[in-house]
């Protein structure tokens, strides 16, 4: 077994490391499983979880009533589309089920520790905070040319302290006093529990 270098690498310059959605062992050795290098940040389903979840829909199947639907490759297409920002609902219908079968897998896997409909209530929720948090450091990167864009993101992150009241700045046309924006101090930032409201 070889040793990783003692060098940790940047967050900027760190490979992407592809992880299984299923049991989060990073799967990098397994590429060219479906024949193709998978999207950077996407998980795919290792060899092992890929076994599993088709042994879990066989026996789903033997009981009787509609046969199921999951399968790990549907799972990746969900996944597929929840990182580049869909709705869930959407990310259901290119992947083949109802919004609400979705919903329902989403439920069971949030109510119940049961395989595998919790490994993708995990799975779908951290992709979902991977891609606000990739937004939310586009925004910030972006900001710091776009005083304008800075304001609106502090209004929306503390409306208490940002909000358009307190913090318009903006002349009679409208016309945006950009340096004024970035010198201001949060108001009432430290000491006042009452946000300073009087
Ligand atoms: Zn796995």
């Amino acid at each position: 077994m070889q040793t990783m270098p003692n060098a940790q690498p940047t967050p900027q310059q760190a490979p992407p490391i592809v992880r299984c959605w299923c049991c989060q062992t990073a799967v990098l050795d397994r590429l060219g499983v479906r024949g193709q290098l998978p999207a950077p940040g996407l998980r795919e389903t290792c060899l092992e979880c890929a076994q599993r979840i088709a042994a879990w829909v066989e026996a789903e199947n033997s009981i009787p009533g509609p046969p199921t639907k999951f399968s790990a490759e549907l799972v990746e297409k969900l996944l597929v589309a929840k990182r580049n920002g869909n709705h869930s609902n959407v990310a259901a219908r290119w992947a083949g089920i109802d919004r609400t079968t979705l919903r329902r897998w989403m439920l069971d896997g949030e109510h119940q520790d049961e395989f595998p409909f919790r490994q993708l209530n995990l799975a779908v929720d951290s992709t979902d905070a991977g891609v606000e948090i990739d937004l939310v450091a586009l925004v910030r990167s972006a900001a710091r040319h776009d005083p304008e864009l800075a304001l609106k993101f502090l209004r929306q992150r503390h409306p208490d302290r940002w909000g358009v009241s307190r913090t318009e700045v903006t002349g009679a046309e409208g016309t945006p006093l950009f340096s004024k924006v970035v010198v201001l101090p949060p108001e009432d930032d430290a000491g006042d529990p009452n946000g300073g409201a009087g």
